[in-house]
């Protein structure tokens, strides 16, 4: 019976390799991805050695064309001190400012995006329609985005691995609410947001200097109060320490770990004075050139740069 069988089997084995066109009924296979595909043309270039500090404005729903035009101008008048340094503009903004920016290290960042290449998403954009636009970052997982917009887990990190997948710089935020602080859950909170945030990033991984984390504890967000530079550093070590449980220790240490949370030209210096903290996500204080500037340069000299 046995024999059979076997016997049947190859000959419809040969029958399938004898008919062209027969053995393409059979499931296409996806091929695995082969890593991370080039950088955008919009994408930082990477600096490599010790961190390089890096302060990224997020406008939020904010500026017209017009004041984005001066900003980048005023902006373009500072000495950035070897700071990188990213602008997260609203959609429409990113092609005004790619027309207008004079220097090519400014990097242009997007808020939102959605993960997959093109189709039937009303009202979304692609990471390639931001490439197009001149952007080379995107904010993930902001909690205006998990809050307001009912972002979870599993969107937050198939964003995550497309960014990465597609050569952009991911700007990748996580943090605690005021409750969650109160009960003493922040690490458990931080830690189940990068264990699921990062679930969907398999090797091969980007160059580590491509990835960047944010910690912004939520009730630091647009309220005024701001984390100690203690709390801040406390909660980016143990960022960091996890990373080094999915990459490496060697890994983590070249990953930059910003702050968000009111940071402004007044805190700005006590915080990036901290060891593990790389620099900063910032909302209202970098809608002013003068006082993103002002972070900026804080940044710097805490770092001791240039
Ligand atoms: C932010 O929205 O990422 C942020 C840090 O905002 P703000 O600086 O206004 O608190």
């Amino acid at each position: 019976m046995s024999d059979l069988r076997t016997h049947i089997e190859q000959l419809v084995r040969q029958a399938l390799q004898e008919l062209p066109g027969l053995s393409s009924l059979e499931p296409a296979r996806s091929e695995p991805p082969s890593g991370p595909l080039p950088a955008p043309p919009g994408a930082p270039v990477l600096r490599f050695g010790k961190r390089v500090p890096l302060v990224a404005a997020n406008w939020k729903m904010n500026q017209l064309s017009a004041s984005a035009r001066a900003f980048l101008t005023a902006l373009e008048g500072h000495d950035r001190l070897g700071v990188q340094t990213v602008i997260c503009a609203p959609h429409v903004l990113l092609p005004v400012l790619a027309a207008a920016r004079r220097q090519a290290d400014l990097v242009l960042g997007a808020q939102n995006f959605y993960p997959e290449p093109a189709g039937a998403f009303t009202g979304e954009h692609s990471l390639d329609m931001l490439a197009d636009a001149g952007a080379g970052a995107v904010i993930i997982g902001h909690s205006e985005r998990r809050t307001l917009f009912g972002e979870a887990d599993a969107l937050v990190a198939r964003k995550l691995s497309t960014a990465v997948a597609r050569g952009f710089m991911p700007i990748f935020c996580i943090g605690e609410n005021l409750a969650e602080r109160q009960a003493g859950a922040t690490f458990r909170v931080l830690r189940n947001q990068l264990v699921a945030g990062l679930s969907g990033l398999l090797p091969p991984f980007p160059e580590p200097e491509r990835l960047v984390f944010a910690y912004e504890p939520i009730w630091a967000i647009g309220t005024g109060l701001t984390a100690t530079a203690e709390q801040a550093q406390e909660a980016i070590s143990f960022v960091r320490e996890r990373l080094a449980e999915k990459f490496s220790y060697a890994y983590a240490e070249k990953v930059r770990v910003l702050y968000g949370g009111s940071a402004n030209e007044k805190n700005a210096a006590e915080l990036a004075a901290k060891p593990d903290i790389d620099g900063f996500l910032v909302g209202n204080a970098s809608l002013q050139a003068a006082t993103f500037a002002a972070i900026i340069a804080r940044t710097a000299a805490s770092k001791g740069r240039p």
